[in-house]
């Protein structure tokens, strides 16, 4: 079965054909990232106008890459939330069209079970399992206990973690997205500031925001400040933080399959982080490709597989 899946949720216009949920056949993505740069940030209405120049051509672009045509196609998957209203609506009014103009089915997919999905592309993922979505505008920990099952059991009270990235990198005087800037920083620097510890006593739910106040704290109160050694101390923190939370619903679900998803998943040390506490305690974790760790039409044609079978 052959599915074309679109996104457009934020600041990347994706389409993407994938078979039987997780063979991806082409993917485009053209991400807007030079541009919302120049603000420091996704600014909503440049992202729906540049969904609106691009969305045909990456369609285009990526039916010529798999030498199809959308009548090959067996459904239109599309991201109908959650997401920028300005931007949702550019990719659902495209596959809406298509939908029409082919007569195929068109089926709705939730960004965020998109994310997790993005996991069965490379290897088969088995459930139940307990997954953690770590980007710019979520953190959240979801129990599923199959395909189609999707409980949120825990978020963030603030700050994303992605955010909290990218405002680190923000005080620290480097561009958005700052996470990969962050990472590449604390590459050369050693653990030295304390970090406050929050909310180590509630399981499931998440703050980043007094971690991001200690970095704006001793960056001011600090002159001469090692920059490296602060982005060290944040980065571990973090990743602390988000191993502790799934290690406690581990222990309270008995779930030993683990998934992370979303843009923060691409940060190494975190990765790392998780691949020891794996180790440790005998667990299967997951991460998706690099590649697909972003927002992709990929992990939303694969999601409306499942929802279409
Ligand atoms: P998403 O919201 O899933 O599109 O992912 C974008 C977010 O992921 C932004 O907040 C980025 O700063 C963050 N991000 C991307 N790469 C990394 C990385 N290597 N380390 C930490 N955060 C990252
Ligand atoms: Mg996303």
């Amino acid at each position: 079965m052959i599915i074309v899946g679109i996104e457009s949720s934020c600041d990347e216009t994706s389409c993407s054909i994938v078979k039987n949920g997780c063979e991806d056949i082409a993917t485009t993505i053209n991400t807007q990232i030079d541009i919302h740069k120049l603000y420091g940030g996704v600014v909503p209405e440049i992202a729906s106008r540049l969904h609106l120049e691009n969305i045909t051509l990456v369609i285009d672009e990526t039916l010529k890459k798999a030498n199809m045509s959308v009548s090959d196609v067996d459904a239109i998957a599309v991201t109908y939330s959650p997401g920028l209203l300005g931007s949702l609506l550019v990719g659902l009014e495209s596959a809406k069209a298509l939908s029409l103009v082919y007569n195929k089915p068109l089926i709705k997919v939730n960004h965020m079970l998109g994310h997790i999905v993005a996991n069965n592309i490379g290897h088969t993922l088995e459930y139940p399992l307990i997954s953690l979505i770590i980007s710019g505008g979520h953190t959240d920990l979801i129990l599923m206990e199959d395909e189609k099952s999707f409980k949120y059991i825990g978020s963030t009270l603030d700050d994303a973690v992605g955010e909290c990235f990218d405002k680190v990198a923000r005080i620290l005087d480097m561009p958005y997205p700052g996470g990969p800037n962050v990472e590449k920083l604390a590459l050369s620097g050693k653990d030295t500031y304390p970090m406050p510890d929050i909310l180590s006593d509630d399981e499931y739910n998440f703050s980043f925001s007094g971690i991001k106040t200690a970095v704006i704290n001793l960056n001011h109160n600090k002159p001469g400040i090692n920059k490296a050694d602060l982005a060290v101390s944040f980065e571990k923190t973090v990743a602390e933080i988000l191993v502790n939370h799934i290690e406690e619903a581990v222990k309270i679900t008995n779930i030993n399959k683990i998934v992370l998803a979303g843009g923060v998943s691409a940060n190494t040390y975190i990765r790392k982080s998780f691949d020891d506490f794996a180790i440790e305690k005998n667990l299967n974790i997951y991460y998706p490709e690099l590649k697909l760790c972003t927002d992709n039409g990929a992990m939303i044609a694969s999601a409306g597989y499942y929802e279409f079978i």
